[in-house]
C-alpha cells in the first residue's frame, strides 16, 4: 500500500508553527544585539536548569509563556550578555531566552520563588497545554539552553568555551575550536503490511501504551538505511520501500525526528527484548479505537502534538 500524499499529512506541532523571524544575519552584529538587550520592549523567556518559567493555573490546563523585560531579567540574577537571541516577533521586538543556574536564581531578587512556577516543557508538550507556536518557541529556547550547558568545555583540548553570535556559536578560549548548536537525527517509523500497522510498547512506556518505532541515525547512514537497519534489529521485520513524510524537532534535548512510512516485506516478529517489551500488528479499526481511547483492551497511542500521533493518524485515514 502506498503512503498517503505529504500534502494530506497531519502536521505535528512542536517546531512546525514558528512565527518568529530568526534574524540570523544579526547574530554577530554586536551593536545591534546590545541595543536590543537594553531595549525595554525586548522580551525574554527564562529557564532555570532547563525548566521554563510560565504563567499557569493549578492543573496546568491554561498555560502561557511568561515574558520578562531586560530590567526584570537583571533583577532575577541573570547576566543579560548570556542571553541567546531567538529572533524578532511580528511587532519587530527582539525575543531572547536566558538560562539561570540554580545558584544564580537563588542569588537574585526573590530567589527561586520569584521564578515559580518552573515547569518541565516536555510534560507541557505531551499535555498539549501550550499554544503550538509558543511551544515551538519554548522548544527552540530549551534546545539552545541544553546545548550551552553541555558545551561549556572544548571536546578537543578541555578548555572553557565562550558564547558567541548571541548564543548560536561557542568558541574555545584556548585553542579556538568552534562549536555550533546541534540536532541529532532519529527516524520514527510507521511500518505497514498494507492492511495493518506495527506499533511497539517500550519498557519505559506507561502500561498499554503503543507507539511507532524509532532509532538513532548512525554515522555514514542515510535515513532509508537507518529505517531498514533499526526495524530489522528491533522487530525482525524486513523493510522495502521507505517514504519520508515529515520531520519534527523534539528539544529533549535536541533531537530531529524524521517521520517515515515503511513497507513491510515480512511480518513475522522477533523482538529485541532488551528495549522493546512488545510489538504487534494492529488493524485500522483497532488503531482508530486507540486514538479515541475506546480500545476494548485499553490500548492507547501518543498525544496529538507528536509526530508519532501524526504518523498513526495518517495510517487510519489512508484506509
Ligand atoms: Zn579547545
Amino acid at each position: 500500500m502506498d503512503a498517503p500524499g505529504r500534502e494530506d499529512f497531519p502536521q505535528p506541532h512542536i517546531g512546525a508553527e514558528q512565527t518568529l523571524d530568526r534574524m540570523a544575519e544579526k547574530r554577530n552584529d554586536k551593536a545591534w544585539i546590545e541595543e536590543r538587550l537594553a531595549d525595554a520592549s525586548s522580551r525574554f523567556l527564562l529557564f532555570s536548569d532547563l525548566s521554563l518559567a510560565v504563567d499557569t493555573n493549578a492543573d496546568r490546563s491554561e498555560t502561557k509563556l511568561r515574558w520578562y523585560t531586560p530590567d526584570q531579567v537583571r533583577e532575577l540574577g541573570a547576566d543579560l550578555s548570556e542571553s541567546f537571541l531567538l529572533g524578532c516577533n511580528s511587532e519587530n521586538h527582539a525575543v531572547f531566552a536566558v538560562s539561570l543556574s540554580e545558584a544564580q536564581a537563588k542569588a537574585g531578587q526573590g530567589g527561586m520563588d520569584a521564578l515559580k512556577p518552573l515547569v518541565d516543557l516536555r510534560s507541557l508538550a505531551m499535555q498539549g497545554a501550550l499554544r503550538p507556536d509558543d511551544l515551538s518557541l519554548a522548544g527552540m529556547g530549551r534546545a539552545l539552553a541544553a546545548w550551552h550547558i553541555m558545551c561549556k568545555c572544548c571536546g578537543r583540548c578541555g578548555g572553557h568555551t565562550i558564547m558567541r553570535d548571541a548564543g548560536w556559536r561557542r568558541q574555545c578560549w584556548a585553542c579556538g575550536q568552534e562549536f555550533y548548536p546541534r540536532s541529532d537525527p532519529a527516524i520514527i517509523v510507521l511500518i505497514t503490511d498494507g492492511t495493518r500497522c506495527l506499533l511497539g510498547h517500550h519498557k519505559r512506556y506507561a502500561h498499554k501504551f503503543y507507539s511507532t518505532l524509532a532509532g538513532f541515525v548512525e554515522p555514514g547512514e542515510d535515513f532509508e538505511a537507518c529505517v531498514r537497519r533499526e526495524m530489522r534489529e528491533e522487530t525482525g521485520v524486513r523493510i522495502g520501500e521507505v517514504t519520508y513524510m515529515a520531520s519534527q524537532p523534539w528539544p529533549f534535548p535536541h533531537l530531529m525526528m524524521v517521520g517515515c512510512w515503511a513497507q513491510a516485506l515480512t511480518t513475522e516478529l522477533t523482538l529485541e527484548e532488551e528495549e522493546l517489551h512488545d510489538a504487534r500488528w494492529f488493524s485500522r479499526d483497532e488503531v482508530k479505537l486507540m486514538i479515541e481511547d475506546k480500545h476494548p483492551e485499553g490500548f492507547t497511542v501518543p498525544g496529538p502534538h507528536s509526530i508519532a500521533f501524526a504518523l498513526i493518524k495518517s495510517f487510519v485515514e489512508s484506509g
